[in-house]
């Protein structure tokens, strides 16, 4: 007998075929992949627990270590964006009670925050002002007032474009006995992180930024003194599929290829790792101080543009500026969000009107990964001076 279908209708709109547009993207979210990374999203699939598929797994990882310039084996990737590494790393290193100090430099550690607390953290904030980095000094001083356990710091604000250099930061947290975990989303892979050399201890970054592959994959790096601290913890993480000890299993650190289907944990997209380990060899292909350089090049070149068009950057202090994502002031009178709809409509560039800081008020632009070259910053450059005529003129 025929089950009966209640309201049952069949969706007209999925009858037309998908569409969708080529365009630039340079709003600091998600950038065009590098054609490595994309393509290999081509390429057959293949069973996760296959060798073909174990071999990539490690390829994937030692890209990583690379990027990061660490040795650290607890190095592998949680599927889900940024901020599922974000939660996944907070949630390991997180026992409920727990101190952990939270520097804000803008949008994004609002973020950390309100996971840490759904954690049970006792979260402090540090706050300074938009535009601007925390020092070493302004650093130690709330270590040693808190004594917190962890350390929470954002290396490149990409809501405001702050950068926060890690020089230092490592010895600190040794010093006052804690844990560094750094979001790096911003800055792997467009400038060095130096993870060991800065003895950081956790770090997380997404496969659609300097990585120069598709949103779907969180990186992650926990050193052997974060380990540590995960083994001596009295509750479980409260999130079995970012679990570093369960991660660890099925990505063959603790359990070896050949126990293999006993460390099985979830299914990964075979097709996602492809084009993050495309994405990580394109890299390694250009060599990754030439990289570093190319987007150190497309920044200045930006800058330089920028300033012929008489914007003021919104961080004041040329040092503090992160690499990839720029902010500028919009000119005064000016509704940035006109010219972020004007540039997408008449040149299919994407830029962003800012997102949560000063909104509308902002020109925020970035040109990281596979967008981080001269051709791509003078389109944006170009158009961008149109747009900011043509809003002024009704052109
Ligand atoms: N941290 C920073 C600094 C970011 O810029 C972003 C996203 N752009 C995230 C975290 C979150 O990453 P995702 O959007 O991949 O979740």
């Amino acid at each position: 007998k025929k089950t009966e279908i209640i309201n049952y209708f069949e969706p007209q709109c999925l009858k037309a075929p998908l569409q969708t547009e080529s365009r630039l993207l340079a709003s600091g979210g998600a950038t065009n992949p590098y054609n490595r990374s994309f393509d290999s999203l081509r390429f057959p699939t293949m069973g996760m627990l296959e060798d073909g598929a174990v071999k990539i797994m490690s390829e994937v990882q030692d890209g990583i270590r690379h990027l990061l310039q660490t040795e650290n084996d607890y190095t592998l990737v949680y599927h889900g964006t940024g901020t599922t590494g974000m939660t996944g790393v907070l949630d390991n290193m997180i026992e409920p009670g727990d101190k952990i100090l939270v520097g804000e430099m803008g949008y994004w550690a609002t973020v950390a925050v309100n996971i840490a607390k759904r954690l049970g953290a006792n979260v402090i904030q540090m706050e300074t002002s938009h535009g601007s980095r925390f020092s070493l000094s302004e650093i130690e001083a709330a270590l040693q007032k808190h004594r917190p356990t962890i350390l929470y710091l954002i290396n490149g604000e990409s809501s405001t474009g702050v950068y926060q250099p890690l020089e230092g930061i490592g010895e600190l947290c040794y010093k006052y006995d804690c844990i560094s975990i750094i979001d790096v989303v911003a800055t792997v892979g467009q400038q060095p992180i130096k993870m060991d050399e800065n003895k950081i201890d956790v770090v997380y970054f997404n496969s659609q930024k300097g990585c120069g592959g598709i949103v779907g994959l969180a990186p992650v790096s926990f050193s052997p003194r974060a380990i540590r601290k995960v083994r001596r913890r009295q509750t479980l993480p409260k999130i079995y599929q970012t679990d570093i000890t369960e991660q660890a299993d099925a990505w063959y650190i603790t359990m070896s290829a050949e126990q293999r289907n006993e460390a099985f944990l979830h299914s990964f997209s075979m097709s996602l790792l492809y084009s993050l380990r495309e994405g990580l060899a394109r890299i390694v292909e250009e060599g990754i101080e030439n990289v570093w350089y190319r987007h150190a090049d497309t920044h200045r070149y930006l800058q330089f543009r920028a300033e012929k068009l008489g914007l003021e950057p919104y961080v004041r202090n040329p040092e503090d500026r992160l690499i990839g994502t720029t902010v500028f002031w919009a000119p005064k009178g000016k509704d940035a969000v006109k010219i972020e709809h004007y540039m997408l409509e008449k040149f299919n560039i994407a830029i962003s009107a800012g997102l949560f800081v000063d909104v509308g008020k902002v020109i925020r632009i970035g040109l990281f990964g596979n967008n981080a070259n001269r051709v791509a910053a003078t389109k944006v450059m170009d158009a961008l001076e149109i747009a900011l005529h043509a809003t002024e003129t009704n052109v």
